[in-house]
């Protein structure tokens, strides 16, 4: 990160490089952070800032632009602040609380991003059911196909997970009831993951032409692989979203007795966060609060026995691993990963619900079907999750563990080919080699 330091009239000079800033060769302001220095209980610490920049103060520099994958309708730009000279009043917030800035600015925009994400997957979902209405192979139209339908059902459902979810978590930054970075991460990973599937499965469905120009199918498929990335990497905001999790049982479970209290803190990494949340958010305590229609109670069972297995798995996670649950990256992605789906499932829930209130159970066959089926599948995912936390999976993590570690020693792949491999030898004793190779 970039440091700033105060001049003597209150102005400020920051001096560090940025990549991969969109747009900012030719943007006219800028948002930026720097460190800087605040007190603290006496003693001196480096914090971030905000600051609002432009690129005609003195000391703006634009390095240059990426080539890229995709998204090439943007720039992203090379920053370099070489004693940038940034006037006092141009400090966004307060000196040292730059992190809160920060943190408000990724909850919209991974709410954007999903939300993009998500159009993106209704536009795929029409490409792909007029493509494959058209394309006909061994005599019918591949809409015809049982894949080709699996793969259209499936992506239909999850778009109408992914758009839920949008809503309450819109609803939620709107209303500004508090702090909904948890939510804002999962509707990231899950619409990020649904663009990439949708946009994979699309260049499936439309074979070699989906690999080729003219189709716009390859370009849709290389635009969509940054959403897992920017924003915060998928597999960083799983951690995010389990951790946070932890946070409340943790210290509940610390009140017990256990000496948990301290490395509980460390868990925080936005605090006021519980697992318990989850269920709060859902708006599901021991049982779901909200009446629901009797199409969807089988659903409603099966998130209630969800929610419980989730704060049992949880519990006995954080009592099993103490504070070494830090860096059980592995557990804590399969809680997140429950967790994304305990969400998703209660959104789909809460949508359907609505919709038959709003309309009448008979003119809501085709949202019911959706709510079906993601349900089912989400109950998938969320127990392969939980059954992963099972004592038996541990000693498949361990093999894993093992097997990085002898890729890491060996730098790659290591299991050598008598014919494959670099020759050795004459060819007879290669033949002899390949020979015992065979006969074990
Ligand atoms: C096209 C593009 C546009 C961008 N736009 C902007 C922008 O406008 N503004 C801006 O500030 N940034 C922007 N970025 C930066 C972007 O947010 C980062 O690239 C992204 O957050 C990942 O960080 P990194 O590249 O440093 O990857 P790294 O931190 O090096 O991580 C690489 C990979 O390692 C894995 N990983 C990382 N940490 C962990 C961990 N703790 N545990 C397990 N796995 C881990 C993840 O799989 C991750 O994808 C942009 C990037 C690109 C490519």
């Amino acid at each position: 990160m970039s440091h700033a330091s105060e001049n003597a009239d209150g102005s400020w000079s920051l001096n560090g490089r940025k990549i991969w800033i969109g747009n900012g060769h030719r943007a006219g302001v800028i948002a930026t952070f720097a460190q800087t220095e605040v007190m603290k209980g006496g003693v001196k610490k480096k914090r971030p800032t905000a600051f609002i920049i432009r690129p005609d103060m003195p000391g703006f520099k634009v390095v240059g632009t990426f080539k890229k994958l995709g998204i090439k309708g943007s720039t992203q730009a090379d920053l370099v602040y070489d004693n940038l000279q940034v006037p006092a009043d141009h400090v966004l917030g307060e000196v040292g609380k730059g992190f809160a800035v920060a943190v408000n600015v990724l909850n919209g925009g991974r709410l954007t991003l999903a939300a993009g994400c998500t159009g993106g997957a209704k536009e795929l979902l029409g490409e792909m059911a007029r493509y494959a209405e058209q394309r006909v192979q061994f005599g019918q139209p591949l809409a015809n196909f049982e894949i080709t339908q699996r793969k259209m059902a499936h992506l239909a459902a999850e778009t109408y997970a992914s758009e839920a979810m949008l809503g309450i978590l819109a609803h939620g930054i709107d209303a500004d009831t508090h702090d909904w970075a948890l939510e804002a991460a999962i509707c990231k990973v899950f619409a990020s993951e649904l663009i990439w599937r949708a946009s994979d499965e699309m260049v499936q469905v439309a074979g070699g032409r989906g690999y080729c120009q003219p189709q716009p199918y390859e370009r849709w498929l290389r635009d969509a692989r940054i959403q897992r990335i920017f924003e915060g990497a998928n597999e960083v905001l799983r951690l995010f979203i389990g951790l946070t999790g932890i946070q409340g049982p943790a210290e509940r479970l610390a009140q017990i007795g256990s000496a948990m209290r301290a490395p509980v803190k460390n868990f925080g990494l936005v605090s006021g966060f519980a697992a318990d949340r989850v269920r709060e958010v859902l708006g599901v305590s021991d049982g779901v609060d909200t009446p629901l229609h009797p199409r969807l109670q089988e659903h409603r069972k099966y998130l209630e026995k969800h929610v419980a297995d989730l704060k049992r798995a949880t519990d006995e996670m954080i009592m099993k691993y103490k504070k070494q649950i830090i860096e059980r990256q592995l557990v804590v992605e399969r809680l997140a990963e429950m967790a994304i789906q305990l969400f998703a499932t209660s959104a789909v829930l809460s949508r359907t619900q609505a919709l038959i209130a709003e309309r009448g159970v008979e003119q809501c066959e085709r949202e019911l079907a959706l709510a079906d089926l993601f349900c089912v599948q989400a109950g998938r995912w969320f127990r392969h999750a939980r059954n992963a936390l099972d004592a038996r999976e541990e000693e498949v993590d361990a093999r894993r563990k093992d097997i990085a570690a002898i890729v890491r020693a060996e730098a790659g792949y290591w299991v050598t080919d008598p014919i494959m491999d670099e020759p050795r030898g004459t060819i007879d004793e290669r033949r002899e080699l390949a020979k015992r190779a065979m006969t074990g």
